[in-house]
């Protein structure tokens, strides 16, 4: 019966309403220009402390030069997949630079980190026969994983199992559920909406012991950690063995676009037969491969940047300490600010943006019901001065209204642990 079949659309419309009513509705503002530092909205300039240009490099001027002079010669588009004509020299000189920055043996790009981590994920719990051999394949990752990894495993059909955040003791009760099977272990190395950085090292010894194989998702770490930026994973001084499937993004510290999955010459050779998201899709334009060359160079050896940004970090936390603002633990760019309530982190992120600040408000399903925070993130683009008055207005912008009863003590006001 035609009749009674559900209508797709209504569907939509009908979640697009739920999420209005409980205050989850999500917008897209046009920016009109802008750096890590400060962007324009509506006409308005906001100082501006959302972005992932840790480093503040997607507008610096080699890279811009580095771009147009790549487009210049080189063209706009690669034409093509990776396999199919589309990979050129630049693209051959990045995936080298990667390798060697994170001291793999070779890398392999991806057009984004989204599909990196299903490619890489499908590659690998399916590999040999897609779908019928993932069922008997285990795939454990932390609670709040990037979006990315969780669906990458979804789509793969391998079990998924999930561990309590960054509990390596519930990480090993996961994969005892299991024993016989094939195992991979999932984590984001720096947690994209928390700061934190993941117990790699006790992970990968879980990992040695439990012949599972370990997948680090880098996307924050990248270039703001470890020696010379080279990520969490060098921080923690992990080698190949320890980690055998590193991801990275190009689009955050390194103030591009793409990303790449590091490893073996087994892993990428492998990967670049089966990650389906590698296969089937265009390759990254040149001209961004050979700025992100020159993005790499910047952040390997220009470590003032990762200096000032551990300077503005420090400052932050001791100024919000200083005026009882409880933030989350976190000793990165990602400062988040424990709001709770989705409705009063709205009020604080529109308080914010009238007194000059851009801070967008972070709701579920993003972060876990009743979680919502404000997700402050310094860039090294970032001055003293910035940070001291973000922190003043962000002390008023968190104190209970009083016009909003109602939603004011509890989980709304700057002292919430
Ligand atoms: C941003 C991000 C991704 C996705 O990368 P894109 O290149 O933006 O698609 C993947 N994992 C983590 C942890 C991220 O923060």
């Amino acid at each position: 019966m035609t009749s009674s079949r559900p209508d797709l659309l209504k569907r939509l419309a009908d979640e697009h309403a739920r999420r209005t009513r409980a205050q989850l509705l999500r917008r897209v503002r046009t920016v009109e220009t802008g750096d890590g530092a400060a962007i324009v909205v509506d006409g308005r300039r906001l100082t501006h402390f959302a972005s992932n240009d840790y480093l503040g490099l997607a507008r610096h001027p080699a890279l811009v030069e580095a771009l147009t002079r790549a487009a210049r010669s080189d063209g706009v588009g690669a034409g093509a997949a990776h396999l199919l004509g589309g990979h050129r020299d630049e693209h051959t000189r990045l995936e080298e630079a990667l390798a060697r920055w994170t001291g793999r043996e070779r890398a392999l790009l991806f057009s984004t980190g989204y599909m990196a981590n299903l490619g890489a994920i499908a590659a690998l719990v399916g590999a040999g026969d897609p779908g019928a051999r993932a069922a008997q394949v285990l795939c454990v990752q932390d609670k709040l994983n990037h979006a990315s990894l969780i669906d990458g495993a979804r789509l793969a059909g391998c079990t998924l199992k999930r561990y309590v955040h960054a509990n390596v003791d519930s990480a090993a009760r996961q994969l005892d559920t299991c024993p016989g099977d094939a195992a991979l272990l999932a984590t984001d190395g720096v947690f994209s909406m928390d700061g934190d950085v993941a117990p790699l090292a006790p992970l990968a010894a879980l990992c040695r012991a439990q012949r599972a194989l370990l997948m680090v998702d880098d996307a924050h770490g990248l270039g703001v950690l470890g020696p010379d930026g080279a990520g969490s994973v060098a921080e923690a001084e992990l080698s190949q063995d320890d980690v055998p499937v590193l991801m990275g993004t190009l689009g955050k510290a390194l103030g591009v676009f793409g990303a790449f999955v590091a490893g073996s010459a087994a892993l990428i050779d492998g990967l670049v037969q089966t990650a389906r998201s590698f296969v089937y899709t265009t390759a990254m334009p040149p001209a961004l491969a050979a700025a992100t060359c020159t993005a790499i160079d910047i952040a390997r050896f220009e470590g003032w940047r990762r200096d000032r940004l551990a300077r503005l970090i420090a400052h932050f936390r001791h100024g919000a300490h200083a005026r009882g603002i409880a933030l989350m633990e976190s000793r990165t760019p990602i400062q988040p600010v424990p709001v709770g309530d989705s409705a009063a982190a709205l009020a604080a992120s529109a308080r914010l943006e009238a007194a000059g600040f851009y801070v967008p408000a972070i709701r579920p399903p993003t972060v876990p019901p009743g979680q919502a925070r404000l997700r402050v993130t310094l860039s090294a683009l970032h001055s003293e001065e910035d940070v001291e008055r973000l922190l003043d207005a962000l002390a008023i912008a968190l104190e209970p209204s009083p016009s909003r009863g109602g939603l004011g003590g509890d989980g709304v006001g700057p002292t919430r642990p």
